[in-house]
């Protein structure tokens, strides 16, 4: 008979998985915890930001690189407004520098001066990034599902060989300790977290794979801090990636470390995201927004054998970005002085969380008396 290795006692076993579990926490599971303040009005707090040494912000708000997201238009609207917007992957080179073109372009047309473009690149691009670089683009986004790898590790180290600190390198999405602080270690200026907190994706579903967001921008501060006070000349940045619902959630994101929140189905449904706004059958304005990796986006993008892990969803046509960004930015900025924060920074050192019950979340949301 086979030798089943059953000598091992279950309590071991038992020990060895305790260990190795982990409680992650996300944005509802927590609320932040009011204190004392003596900001008299929310005009006295800034949400100035930082997401790449040579890029500040003056909301840290970005779009997400998604096909039905962020095109010149929507990147132009978002970069006119103080925050930015990052250029998707899935373009040919061509339509690529026509994008950088008509983004130039909505510049001068309003006559105001340009904020640097940031595009996204795959692992195996090349010459992507030469066709980028050569046209004056500095800043790239190494946009991968699993950041923590070796192929990221390779396309860093490639860039940073061929273009030392010219670039701004922003590599992601990673939602543990270890995966932030490789990144940094690697040389990636800003990285991006955030494994399945995603509206329109199913990664967790499909794979089983994933970190409860909030925890994963909690573990990526940690090596953010721990990564300078060994390299304290540096300047490294966290954007959280996905998941925020509601506005709240942007501030909690910010307390917990972020420099910069990443939204798609917040901005999704606008008026400058690219794609058509049609009717449905109730007569109501909608436009659509979809995961990356979902069946719709690879067979138009073409691509194959890729694990289907996102889904295409149709949204409430919204009306233009700047309204969300106003009500966005008074929400986030009342949310600070709760905290008697008056900058972002303030926020992450003062910041206190409590863990809520299922009853005390229910609590939160609007209720009849
Ligand atoms: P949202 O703001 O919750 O809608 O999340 C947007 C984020 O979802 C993006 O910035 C990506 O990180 C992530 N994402 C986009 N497409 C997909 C997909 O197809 N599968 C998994 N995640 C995706």
């Amino acid at each position: 008979m086979k030798n089943l290795n059953l000598a091992t006692p279950d309590s071991v076993n038992t020990q060895t998985f305790l260990n190795r579990l982990e409680e992650g926490f996300t944005f509802d599971d927590v609320l932040l915890v009011p204190q004392y303040s003596d900001i008299e009005h929310r005009s006295e707090v800034t949400l100035n930001t930082k997401i790449l040494p040579n890029l500040s912000l003056d909301l840290p708000y970005v779009s997400a690189n998604m096909d039905t997201v962020t095109d010149h238009r929507m990147a132009f609207t978002m970069a006119s407004h103080g925050a930015c917007g990052i250029l998707h992957r899935y373009l040919t080179i061509d339509e690529m520098l026509e994008e950088i073109n008509s983004y130039r372009r909505l510049f001068l047309d309003h006559a105001i001066p340009e904020k640097d473009l940031i595009v996204s690149i795959g692992v195996h691009d090349s010459d992507r990034v030469d066709a980028a670089f050569s046209v004056g683009i500095k800043n790239f986004c190494i946009d991968v599902a699993h950041g923590h790898h070796a192929l990221v590790k390779k396309k860093i180290k490639e860039l940073r060989n061929k273009f030392g600190n010219q670039v701004g390198i922003i590599a992601g999405n990673v939602a543990s300790y270890q995966g932030a602080y490789d990144l940094f270690d690697w040389g990636a200026d800003c990285i991006k977290v955030g494994i399945g907190p995603g509206s329109v994706c199913t990664t967790r579903i499909k794979t089983g794979s994933g970190y409860p967001q909030l925890s994963a921008v909690v573990s990526a501060y940690r090596a953010k801090l721990d990564y300078l006070s060994s390299n304290p000349a540096k300047e490294i940045f966290i954007i959280a990636d996905g998941g925020i619902k509601v506005y709240g959630d942007i501030t909690k994101a910010l307390a917990a470390g972020a420099d910069a929140v990443m939204m798609g189905s917040i901005f999704s449904g606008c008026k400058e995201t690219p794609g058509t706004v049609w009717r449905n059958e109730n007569e109501e304005m909608t436009k659509s927004y979809r995961g990356m990796a979902s069946a719709p986006a690879q067979s138009d993008f073409g691509i194959e054998n890729i694990n289907e892990e996102g889904v295409a969803v149709t949204v409430k046509y919204k009306g233009s970005v700047r309204h969300i960004i106003s009500r966005m930015s008074k929400g986030v900025r009342s949310g600070l002085s709760y905290s008697g924060a008056r900058n972002i920074s303030e926020l992450q050192e003062k910041a206190k969380f409590v863990k809520v019950s299922y009853s005390s979340y229910l609590e939160g949301k609007a209720h009849k008396v």
